[in-house]
Formats: structure tokens, sequence, C-alpha cells
């Protein structure tokens, strides 16, 4: 069955809906590419999916659970624990190295210092990005800094990875490459992931596409 499902959220900001009447659904191991242009609620979508907005009205079931249903602390214990999250711009906290930036969502958990950074290490190998352990985030590279912030967004061993145009401030060669190593690592880790883009060429590594357009969904069922 499915890990996640959305049924015909609505969420409106103003009196125009950012969505209106979007579905959607993720399962294990599957990378889900969210399409469509700019302003057509792919992110709405994206941090409803998330726990992160409150739709104003449809259901969304993550491994048998109404997210709406959950309290706030439900809710973000299980961000912390079962969801991982890529941005645009890495987002790495600048006065920590790459290794405790990756390490930092298992010390939020608990997990003690010296064990979170081996765990950390092992990730940054896995992203090819081992030799920048000890660098701050002001001295690496975009296509670098988006590597080390996937391997943070996986660290924690995350059932789902969100990924919000996590190439888009990167030139295409290091897109491409950023892109492959994120779809491996989660392959690697069966985690689903849902990604965000306006690009063709970076929902090409995906295995469906939901198409958002006026804040309504349409599933390109294994198009490909
Ligand atoms: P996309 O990610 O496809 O560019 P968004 O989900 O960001 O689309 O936006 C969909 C619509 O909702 C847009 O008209 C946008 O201006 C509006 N919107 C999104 N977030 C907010 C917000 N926090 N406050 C007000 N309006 C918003
Ligand atoms: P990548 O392909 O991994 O993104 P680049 O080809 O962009 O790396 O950069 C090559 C090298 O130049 C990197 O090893 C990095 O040390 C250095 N570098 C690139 N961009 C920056 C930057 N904005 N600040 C500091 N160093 C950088």
């Amino acid at each position: 069955g499915a890990l996640l499902t959305a049924t015909d959220l609505h969420k409106a900001y103003g009196p125009t809906p950012a969505l209106d009447g979007a579905s959607f659904s993720v399962h294990p191991g599957e990378v889900v590419a969210v399409m469509g242009p700019s302003g057509s609620g792919k992110s709405t979508l994206l941090h409803c999916l998330a726990g992160i907005v409150t739709p104003d009205s449809g259901t969304i079931t993550y491994d048998g659970r109404e997210l709406t249903a959950l309290s706030d602390a439900e809710r973000s214990a299980l961000r912390r624990t079962e969801f991982g999250f890529v941005f645009q711009f890495g987002q790495l906290v600048p006065e920590l190295t790459c290794v405790e930036n990756v390490a930092l969502p298992l010390r939020l958990n608990g997990t003690k210092r010296r064990e979170a950074e081996r765990q950390a290490a092992s990730w940054l190998a896995r992203l090819e990005v081992d030799d920048l352990a000890a660098k701050r985030p002001g001295e690496i590279s975009g296509g670098q800094g988006q590597r080390v912030a996937v391997a943070r967004s996986l660290v924690t061993n995350p059932r789902l990875l969100f990924a919000d145009e996590p190439t888009g401030a990167l030139d295409s060669l290091n897109g491409e490459r950023v892109m492959e190593l994120l779809t491996e690592a989660a392959r690697g880790a069966n985690a689903a992931v849902v990604l965000v883009t306006h690009e063709a060429r970076v929902a090409a590594y995906s295995d469906r596409e939901i198409v958002v357009r006026d804040g309504k969904s349409r599933d390109m069922e294994y198009a490909r």
C-alpha cells in the first residue's frame, strides 16, 4: 500500500486557492516528482504533505495515521524521526563544520556526539564529500553544500524525503550529480522521495510525475 496518501486537499491564503482539490500518493521506495509552473501550488502541496501547513480541507494519511488528527507535538516528532528535508539552498548551519551539520539531526534526537559524528561521516562518504568533514559551509561550493545537505537529510534513516527544488541553485552538471546521488542514496536506504521541481531534467530521475496546475493535481501514472 501507499506510504502517504493525500485526498482532495484545499488550501487558500486569500481569495484565490493555492490548492483546489489536489490528491497525491507515494509508495515505499518510490521517487515522485511534483511538477508544474511557478505559483501552481507545488510548495503548498509539499508543505501540507510534510505536516508543515494544515490544509483547509482534505485528508492526509501517513503510514495509517491521519496527519491532521495528530497534535502539533506528535506531528513535529513525526517530522524529526520519519521525514527528511532538502531545500533549494542546502540551509546548512554556517557556524558548524560539515560533519557537525550532518550529525545535527541525530544529536537533536538524543544520539551521543561520537556516535552521531561516526554515522554522519559515513553518510558524507556515501555522498562522496567525506573530504569536507572539517570544513564550514562558507568554504565549500554550492554543489558540495547540496551533497552535505542530502547527507544530513538521510542520516536519521527517514522513510520519506521531501526535496523542494534541491538543484535549483546549481548549474546543470552539479544538479545532475546531486540528483544521481540523492536518488541513489534514497533508494539504497529504501526511503521514498517527494521531489518538487519545475525542471523536466530533474523530474527525469523520478519513477512517476504529478503535475500541479492552478492548485489541481494530475497523476501522470507511470508515464515513462
Ligand atoms: P509553487 O510552489 O508552484 O510556485 P506555491 O504553492 O508557492 O506555488 O503558491 C501557490 C499560490 O499560493 C500562489 O498564488 C502563492 O502566491 C500563494 N501562496 C503560497 N504560500 C503563501 C503564503 N504563505 N501566504 C500567502 N500566499 C501564499
Ligand atoms: P562541485 O563540483 O563539487 O560543486 P566546484 O567545481 O564548484 O565543486 O568547485 C571546485 C572547488 O572550488 C571546490 O573543491 C571548492 O573547494 C572550491 N569552491 C567552489 N566554489 C566555492 C565557493 N563559493 N566558496 C569557496 N570555495 C569554493
